[in-house]
C-alpha cells in the first residue's frame, strides 16, 4: 500500500485532442510534479523516419527502424520564461515539426511498432523511476505505470476534439483544414485502438473525465477535489 508521503504518479490517457497535454501540465503545475508528453517522443520517433525516407506505405524496414531508434536521443527543454516544454532530438529543437499534420498523419503507424514501443516505454519508465511525475500518453495507466496511484481517462466529443486541435494549430499559424483535422483524428483513434500491442484502452481503476464541456479552470477544480479526497500528502497548491 502506498504511504501517503510517498510521491505518486498520476497516468492520463485517452483520445486524441481532447486536452491531455493542457491538463497534465496545469496539473504538474499545481503539484510542482515532473510533466512528461510521452505523445511527444512517438511523434519526435517519426519524425525522424520521415527524414530518413523509411515510410514507404504501412511498412517500415526493420532493420533501419532499429538503426534510427539506436542514433534518436530525445529531450525536452523549457525556454526561459515558458512553462511549456519543448521537444528536442539530437540537439535540434523539433517541437514545430512534430505538431504538424504530415507527422500526425503517420505516428500511429510508426508507434504501432513494438521496437519503438520497447524502447519509449524503457525511457518513460525511466523518467519516472522517482516517481513524482504527471505522464500523459495512449498507454501510461495500463502498460508503462500500472500500478500508477491515480489514472485518469480524458475523452471528448469527437467534433468538439477536432475544433479544439484545429484553432490550436491555427493560433500556431500552421495550415489547417477543418475536414483534414477531424480526419486525422478519428483515423489515430481507430488506429490506436486496434493496434495489437498496447492499444488504447481505458484501465479498468481508471477515473473517466469527458471534458466535452469543461473549462480549464473546471477541469482543475474537478482534479483537486479529487486529489483532496485521496490518502496522499500531495495537494494542489493554492
Ligand atoms: O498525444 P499525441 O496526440 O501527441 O500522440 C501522438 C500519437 O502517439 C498517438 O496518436 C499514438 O499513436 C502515439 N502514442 C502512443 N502511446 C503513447 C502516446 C502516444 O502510441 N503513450
Amino acid at each position: 500500500m502506498t504511504s501517503p508521503d510517498r510521491k505518486i504518479i498520476i497516468a492520463i490517457d485517452g483520445h486524441s485532442s481532447c486536452g491531455k497535454s493542457t491538463f497534465a501540465r496545469a496539473i504538474a503545475e499545481k503539484t510542482g510534479y515532473l510533466y512528461i508528453d510521452s505523445g511527444a517522443m512517438y511523434r519526435a520517433v517519426t519524425l525522424a523516419c520521415m527524414e530518413r525516407g523509411l515510410l514507404q506505405g504501412d511498412g517500415v524496414d526493420q532493420g533501419l527502424l532499429a538503426e534510427t531508434l539506436g542514433e534518436i536521443r530525445i529531450s525536452f527543454r523549457k525556454e526561459p520564461g515558458s512553462s511549456v516544454p519543448q521537444t528536442w532530438m539530437n540537439g535540434v529543437n523539433v517541437e514545430e515539426k512534430i505538431r504538424s499534420i504530415r507527422v500526425a498523419s503517420n505516428v500511429s503507424l510508426v508507434s504501432k511498432f513494438s521496437i519503438v514501443r520497447s524502447k519509449l516505454v524503457s525511457l518513460q519508465r525511466a523518467a519516472g523511476k522517482d516517481r513524482g511525475v504527471v505522464m500523459e500518453g495512449r498507454d501510461i495507466g495500463t502498460v508503462v505505470f500500472p500500478d500508477a496511484e491515480i489514472k485518469i481517462f480524458m475523452t471528448a466529443a469527437p467534433e468538439i476534439r477536432a475544433q479544439r486541435r484545429y484553432l490550436e494549430l491555427r493560433g500556431k499559424g500552421m495550415e489547417a483544414d477543418f475536414a483534414e483535422v477531424q480526419e486525422n483524428i478519428t483515423e489515430r483513434d481507430r488506429l490506436d485502438e486496434t493496434r495489437p500491442e498496447s492499444p488504447l484502452t481505458r484501465a479498468p481503476d481508471a477515473i473517466t473525465l469527458d471534458n466535452s464541456y469543461m473549462t480549464l479552470q473546471q477541469q482543475m477544480d474537478w482534479f483537486c477535489d479529487l486529489l483532496s479526497g485521496m490518502n496522499f500528502s500531495l495537494k494542489c497548491r493554492t
